[in-house]
């Protein structure tokens, strides 16, 4: 497929979610993954980081400071104007955001997030809930004007073979920035809270590993086999178990391999975010390399600790020192 076809399907497909017609976005966003699915520089077989992710360790004290913030005191909605964040990534990445365009759009927002979605070079979107339907926290509209910042970059050189994130990746790129403007902006509390997103994956994280161990068939996912696991004994400390279930019930049904690669082991490139604080260059670099490659090539070719970046039992040490703020 060449690149003006796939441009011009993903146009399409920006008419019709900016229409509303999110049924017609659907079909042309499984449109573009057949035609891509099968491209050999666009697969990223061997690319994940299994062993290193279920390693990620988050304390039970940690666990219990997130899950007694209550949400009230982080209801903080976007009070600037939206060029305000926009100019923020722009900076953070040296790069050009002007053309993506932020609309708000029914969808499903239960965990009140917001989603970004590409579009040729340059006119990526970010989809947000509408107005007082759900509030939207500044560091979330960040997060996906961060993600648009990588496809941007991504694709300023119009090579087919850069198309795809890599969506652990994709998610370090997203929380640099989010987590970057919250250390600047926000509040102990607010940091504690968006922390909330991690641990929930992390939950999930274990949930796969218990189900691992009860050697699960047909390996779906079912919340009343491992509710009671030992593996979710540092979640049942701190949350009701009817609230552990309402957290997990999104997953339910679904394939274990679905939930890891899509899922689970995303979310933990907030771990990789932290990691690389200090080092926006390494960033970029992240936002330009080619994701057809195994995770671990990728992070030689930035010339840090690969191991340390890859050293996911430090984890809780490195959210803790973003709470303080002393990152
Ligand atoms: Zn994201």
């Amino acid at each position: 497929m060449e690149l003006a076809e796939f441009y011009e399907i993903e146009g399409l497909r920006r008419q019709a979610i900016i229409s509303g017609n999110s049924e017609l976005a659907d079909q042309y966003s499984y449109e573009l993954y057949q035609k891509t699915c099968h491209l050999p520089h666009l697969v990223f077989l061997n690319s994940f980081a299994m062993p290193e992710v279920l390693q990620t360790h988050i304390s039970q004290s940690l666990i219990n400071d997130i899950a007694l913030i209550h949400p009230d005191e982080t209801h903080q909605e976007v009070d600037q104007a939206e060029n305000f964040y926009r100019s923020y990534v722009e900076r953070l990445l040296n790069v050009d955001l002007s053309k993506v365009e932020i609309l708000r759009a029914a969808g499903n927002f239960k965990h009140a997030e917001g989603r970004a979605v590409t579009c040729r070079a340059t006119d990526h979107l970010v989809i947000l809930p509408p107005r007082g339907e759900e509030y939207v926290s500044p560091d979330l509209l960040i997060h996906e004007l961060g993600h648009t910042a990588e496809y941007t970059l991504r694709r300023a050189s119009n090579d087919i073979e850069m198309l795809r994130s890599h969506l652990l990746f994709s998610e370090a790129i997203a929380h640099f920035c989010q987590y970057k403007y919250m250390v600047e902006f926000g509040t102990r509390t607010e940091r504690l809270h968006a922390l909330a997103s991690v641990t929930k994956n992390h939950m999930l994280l274990r949930a796969l590993r218990a189900h691992r161990e009860l050697r699960d068939q047909p390996a779906n996912f079912q919340v009343s086999r491992i509710i009671d696991h030992e593996y979710l004994d540092v979640y049942r400390a701190a949350y009701t178990k009817d609230r552990i279930e309402w957290l997990l019930e999104d997953y339910e049904g679904r394939s274990f391999i679905e939930l890891y690669f899509t899922e689970a082991e995303p979310r933990m490139g907030a771990v990789l975010a932290l990691q690389v604080m200090h080092n926006g260059a390494a960033i970029r670099e992240l936002c330009l390399m080619k994701t057809n490659q195994p995770v671990r090539e990728m992070l030689d070719n930035l010339n840090l600790k690969t191991e340390e970046l890859m050293d996911f039992t430090q984890a809780d040490a490195l959210f803790r020192k973003f709470v303080e703020g002393t990152i």
